[in-house]
């Protein structure tokens, strides 16, 4: 694909370069309580479940917003005001959970790792162990902050042994990387429709054990941030509560399509990770360095430490690339001195081989 500063390609970790097909699907209008739209909203619910193999004990909730939204409206929606959430955190993403129970007057405590450790389950079992009044446990399996990846399983694993329900944030893992929960206790997993399921931006997701939803009611202070509510308004007649976004539904819908056409989940693994391993091994060869052990990485976003180069300064790096059509990463989330390149969205080796050609040109122009 011939890449260019009009049409360019999007390394970033969502929203990203999504199919042709999928932008097609919103071609048209729906009417948001109409039958046509109501078959649709259907098939993404159905469609969600099977992706994580939830379709007997949990139930798909959507709303509208980007992830940050999902995530508040969960911890508002699962914790009672009487509870108290145990925030396992290696990054900012786990910091921005911490700081929505706060605002939402939620009691939480925070359990950290530097941003190139992974959380660890023995430290969590202890945590668990030491207070009982913990009622939740809420992790991130990616933290895209550095791209890191977390023990899902065995952190749930601990998390079920104690009988506290587990909110994982599966923002930019969903799709992608392996969720069982025929297998894996987790009674809610969170995630959007612009990462790893290569749709457009504009909406989130829930999947939630039925029994926790139904015993859900009343627990959030926000109207548009009830997942109660908004699941039993699908319940009630298919229908959202509000004006849903309904061309991103559509794209999502065909992305998901599209994702069970291309083999699933273990099928987009793989393409990530060749996509992954062909930007490391050039940027490897070209002088840089992951941030990350390889051991810990997932192939979603991959974090470098800045060349040791004067001449190689990040603006006019990031301007050269966008005019050569790649539009990496503006900018660090990690405290360490970094830049990152995401893997994901609708790309393959053959764009990274490209990108790699636009970042050698760019590494010779700058040091000219
Ligand atoms: C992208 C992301 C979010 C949500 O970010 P938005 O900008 O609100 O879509 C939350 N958690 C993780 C791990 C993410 O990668």
């Amino acid at each position: 694909m011939p890449w260019s500063a009009e049409d360019p390609a999007l390394l970033t970790p969502g929203p990203l370069t999504t199919r042709i097909e999928t932008r097609r699907a919103m071609l048209r209008d729906w009417g948001s309580r109409d039958r046509a739209f109501i078959a649709l909203t259907a098939e993404l619910r159905q469609r969600l479940l099977a992706v994580a193999g939830a379709e007997a004990s949990h139930v798909a909730i959507p709303l509208q917003g980007s992830g940050t939204f999902i995530v508040e409206a969960a911890i508002a929606t699962l914790l009672p005001p009487s509870g108290k959430l145990l925030v396992l955190a290696n990054g900012s993403y786990g910091e921005r959970m911490i700081a929505i129970a706060t605002r939402l007057d939620r009691s939480v405590e925070a359990l950290r790792w530097p941003e190139d450790r992974p959380v660890e389950p023995e430290r969590v079992d202890a945590a668990l162990a030491a207070d009982p009044a913990i009622t939740h446990v809420a992790l991130v399996h990616c933290e895209t902050t550095s791209g890191i990846l977390n023990p899902f399983e065995a952190v749930a694993a601990v998390v079920a042994r104690h009988g506290r329900p587990l909110i994982l944030d599966a923002m930019s893992s969903f799709g992608a990387l392996p969720i069982d929960l025929s297998t894996t206790p987790a009674t809610a997993v969170l995630a959007s429709s612009n990462k790893g399921l290569e749709g457009v931006p504009g909406l989130g997701f829930a999947l939630v054990e039925r029994q926790a939803i139904a015993a859900a009611k009343g627990n959030s202070p926000s109207t548009s941030l009830d997942l109660h509510d908004q699941w039993r308004g699908f319940e009630g007649n298919g229908q959202w509560r509000f004006t849903p976004p309904v061309q991103v539904v559509a794209a999502l819908v065909e992305a998901l399509r599209l994702l069970e056409a291309e083999g699933g989940p273990a099928a987009r693994l793989r393409r990530y990770q060749d996509n992954f391993d062909t930007l490391a091994a050039g940027m490897v060869r070209m002088g840089f360095r992951l941030f990350l052990d390889p051991a810990v990485q997932a192939p979603i976003i991959a974090t470098f430490h800045p060349l040791d180069d004067p001449r190689v300064t990040f603006e006019p790096f990031y301007e050269a690339l966008a005019a050569r059509g790649f539009l990496i990463y503006p900018g660090k989330l990690t405290r360490a001195d970094s830049f990152r390149i995401g893997c994901i969205g609708a790309l393959d080796r053959n764009d990274f081989q490209a990108l790699l050609v636009a970042i050698e040109d760019t590494l010779s122009e700058m040091r000219r």
